[in-house]
């Protein structure tokens, strides 16, 4: 297949779905496993692809989706965005972030509400929009919200790259990246979290390789599948997952294998790896995940708002709900929070999986309009 429209039409997917249907009926001869199958797909593209094509209930009563923890805004702690909008209010300051992150509250206010009160807060499609705006602006600091999985780090690495060959010394960025695989293995060895396999995000494998999953296949006798975000994309993943449960097999497959490679971009990993080094980080919802997180590395911590304004110190604080929580890690839809619709919608969000444009909570409240 060439185009987009191909991975979107419609014969093609039925066609996929009855491969699904036959191989989820050889399944049931095995008295030993249970229909029906629950794969997690990472990503919250992949979940809204889900909600939006109907994938969800064309692959009932055989397979569910259980939705994983794949939204970098949600997965972002509370304090982090708290210590955004002590940022932000500093005198001097232009504070840039993509524009998911403006809505989703902190303890006592959003980033929207901060500017409303006189903070100089922009959105920016680009982090390298925030170096150019560091250039423009000399008698300023500005930093970047620098929030993200793997494929995000990638940008806001060429952006300190960039900073640093143009010699910008007023550019800084607030940390927030995170990685997959830790994540996912905190999730794997969770007794509440039962799932038969994974489909693993196909643009963060972009980067990184799917290489990466062989150990948590292996540790975990688990399938992981490396899947695009297109409605037959998606079901050609579940297909593939399925084929390895009805066989007894747990590998890592890659059924995006025309974007992804088993090492991923090494140009890519060799740029992050000069400016980042693999640190702690913690989660919302999870708590903190050891290796899970990017830092910068020590001889560039002139770029991080961290560093700079160490004076700025902003406590740990619990979540204000548990569900949002329950529904990061799989154990709970959406749509069983007892504030779904009610206290919490996409037009007064409480939590950050109503307010991103990946987040569960939001995909589910839109195809429920
Ligand atoms: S509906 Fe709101 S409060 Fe409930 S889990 Fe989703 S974001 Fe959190």
């Amino acid at each position: 297949m060439k185009y987009l429209t191909e991975f979107r039409d419609k014969d093609v997917a039925n066609g996929v779905l009855s491969e699904i249907q036959k191989t989820a009926k050889q399944i049931k001869q095995n008295p030993n496993i249970k229909l029906p199958i629950l794969l997690m797909e990472i990503c919250g593209g992949q979940t809204h692809s889900i909600l939006q094509y109907g994938l969800n209930t064309a692959v009932l009563p055989d397979v569910e989706f259980v939705h994983g923890p794949g939204c970098p805004v949600c997965v972002t702690p509370i304090e982090t965005i708290n210590l955004a909008l002590e940022l932000a209010k500093q005198p001097n300051v232009i504070f840039t972030s993509f524009g998911d992150m403006l809505r989703v509250p902190g303890s006592h206010e959003n980033m929207f509400q901060a500017k409303a009160n006189g903070a100089d807060i922009r959105w920016v499609y680009s982090p390298i929009d925030a170096v150019e705006i560091a250039k423009e602006n000399p008698d300023k600091e500005v930093i970047f919200f620098a929030i993200g999985f793997e494929t995000t780090v990638t940008p806001i690495t060429a952006a300190i790259h960039l900073a640093k060959k143009w010699g910008v010394k007023n550019f800084f960025i607030l940390t927030a990246m995170v990685r997959v695989p830790p994540a996912l293995e905190v999730i794997l060895n969770d007794q509440e979290c039962v799932i038969n396999g994974v489909l693993a995000a196909g643009h963060v494998c972009t980067i990184m390789g799917s290489g990466e999953y062989e150990p948590l296949a292996q540790k975990y006798a688990i399938p992981i599948v490396v899947t695009g975000f297109q409605p037959v994309e998606i079901l050609s993943g579940v297909l593939t997952c399925l084929k390895q449960i009805r066989d007894g097999r747990a590998q890592v497959e890659n059924a995006y294998n025309w974007v992804v490679r088993e090492e991923g971009n090494l140009v890519a990993k060799e740029l992050i790896n000069e400016y980042f080094e693999i640190i702690n980080r913690r989660w919302r919802g999870i708590g903190e995940i050891p290796n899970s997180g990017f830092g910068l590395r020590k001889e560039y911590q002139h770029f991080n708002a961290e560093e700079h304004w160490k004076n700025i110190i902003i406590k740990k604080e619990a979540e204000s709900n548990p569900y949002c929580g329950l529904v990061l890690t799989g154990k709970m839809k959406p749509t069983a929070c007892p504030f779904f619709k009610k206290e919490c919608s996409q037009e007064h969000p409480i939590g950050a999986l109503m307010v991103s444009s990946e987040g569960a909570c939001a995909a589910y409240h839109k195809v429920s309009k």
